[in-house]
């Protein structure tokens, strides 16, 4: 089953509903970045997060989701957009093996104290970016505190991997509930029952449940319509033409210094740790064409 993405609205219109399965996301972010798994989790719950959050957004916008503590992770970014493309990174891939006391991945122990922010890229507008300290550093916890704090929108957001043991991704996926306007106080004490039956959605993933499946154990009686369902995908924009155009932005000296030292210019992409190699001969020819412009200049 691929990775898809639902945004939902239940009938009454007290509550959105988000759910996302997103194994193969987690899974290709693994491969390209190498992490061991505590690093898997957390880079993998900020992917879930950012395509959930990236479903908020009108066609063609974009956010970015930082997670930032003083734990060994490190920064954790992932980039979403609207059509369910997601890419990220974590500073630092090889954690240390951290389980708690009852044997899970430690994320919160991973990530420290520190800020989640979130910047909306829109179209037409300046970007707009919000911020909280990180309550938990489990990252589902903590998109939770930024909706109700930072936008005032009272929500609920689950995030989970669960990792094999050869260090594959297992399952992983994350919801988002948010209370609209009118939402009674029949209907959160509702859902505050569901959501405390929920323990891991992770867990409910690797069960073989859908995005669906997950919404009917969260809603429960309540009725919902799907508003949109998408595919998300681990998917990059880098390119050998970008980081060629990266590369000529540099300076004439410091190409030919790179040059002379390394016999060739590498670009790595932090977003999914493509290489891009440019061998002696094209930079050369990288150098004549910015000689030519600068010559062009002087005229
Ligand atoms: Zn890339």
């Amino acid at each position: 089953m691929d990775d898809y993405l639902i945004r939902a609205i239940t009938t009454n219109k007290e509550l959105r509903a988000l759910a996302v399965k997103s194994t193969e996301v987690a899974a290709e972010a693994q491969r390209r970045h190498q992490t061991t798994p505590v690093a898997t989790a957390a880079l993998g719950r900020v992917l879930s997060g950012a395509l959930l959050t990236g479903s908020l957004v009108k066609s063609g916008e974009e956010i970015l989701l930082k997670v930032e503590g003083n734990g060994p992770a490190g920064k954790i970014i992932a980039e979403a957009n609207q059509e369910g493309d997601v890419r990220g990174y974590i500073s630092n891939p090889d954690l240390e093996f951290y389980t708690t006391d009852n044997g899970k991945l430690d994320v919160a122990r991973a990530v420290g104290n520190g800020e989640l922010s979130l910047t909306k890229f829109m179209s037409m507008k300046e970007p707009y970016k919000g911020s909280v300290a990180l309550v938990s550093g489990e990252i589902g916890d903590d998109l939770t505190y930024y909706f109700t704090a930072s936008e005032q929108i009272p929500s609920a957001v689950g995030l989970g991997v669960l990792v094999d043991k050869d260090l594959s991704v297992k399952a992983s996926g994350g919801f988002l509930i948010q209370l609209l306007p009118d939402a009674s106080e029949e209907t959160i004490q509702l859902l505050e029952g569901n959501l405390e039956k929920i323990k891991s959605v992770s867990a409910l993933i690797e069960q073989g449940m859908s995005p669906e499946d997950i919404l009917d154990e969260l809603l429960g009686d309540l009725e919902y319509r799907v508003m949109a369902r998408k595919n998300v995908q681990f998917k990059c924009r880098c390119s050998r033409e970008r980081s060629y155009e990266l590369i000529s932005g540099l300076g004439r000296d410091e190409i030919a210094e790179t040059l002379k030292e390394q016999g060739k210019l590498e670009v790595r992409c932090h977003f999914c740790n493509q290489s891009y190699s440019f061998e002696k001969d094209e930079v050369e020819e990288m150098l004549e064409e910015l000689d030519k412009e600068n010559t062009a200049e002087e005229y």
